[in-house]
């Protein structure tokens, strides 16, 4: 689980008082049931926190990049993650149970932003939309330095695959 913590002790007594923080924090990577996802640079937070009587808001952005792997190419490739974040973190008790809260001055934005960049990922993703895949006669990913073959006829068996393949696009 990582941390990023900010302290808003400044504007804490004040309602209506705002801060503006702007830093970057280096995070593991983060532990999911299947997989770990890493970070390719730091987290770099742009907020403002404003205090709301019950709380503090914070709003702004918290952007960075994850290495996810392809689901046409198997290639790894840097996937942009930007959290419009608007969210306010309650002084306990929290309203709800899963309002975010704060603890004494402090607010900590780690765990959120785990929580967010891994919702950011999409259930199939893909390193460039026009991605083409591998090729099913060789195996390589068929970029713009993959040659079509000549003169190979796709025997029977990897017309199979094919068809699968296409099969699992279409879903
Ligand atoms: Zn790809
Ligand atoms: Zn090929």
């Amino acid at each position: 689980m990582n941390k990023a913590v900010i302290d808003v002790r400044d504007i804490i007594d004040d309602i209506g008082a705002e801060e503006e923080f702007s830093f970057e924090e280096k995070f593991s990577p983060i532990k999911t049931e299947t997989t770990n996802i890493e970070f390719v640079e730091p987290v770099k937070f742009d907020i403002k926190a404003q205090n709301t009587g019950s709380g503090i808001r914070i709003k702004g952005h918290i952007r960075s990049a994850l290495k996810l792997v392809c689901s046409r190419c198997l290639n790894e490739f840097s996937f942009p993650v930007d959290w419009a974040i608007d969210e306010i973190f309650y002084k306990p008790p929290a309203p709800e149970e899963e309002a975010y809260t704060m603890k004494d001055s402090t607010i900590d934005l780690g765990l959120p932003t785990d929580e967010e960049f891994v919702l950011a990922i999409p259930m199939k993703p893909l390193c460039k939309e026009a991605c083409g895949g591998i090729c099913p006669i060789c195996g390589e990913p068929i970029t713009g330095k993959h040659k079509p073959h000549e003169e190979v006829k796709i025997d029977a068996r990897l017309e199979v695959l094919k068809k699968l393949l296409e099969d699992q696009e279409q879903k």
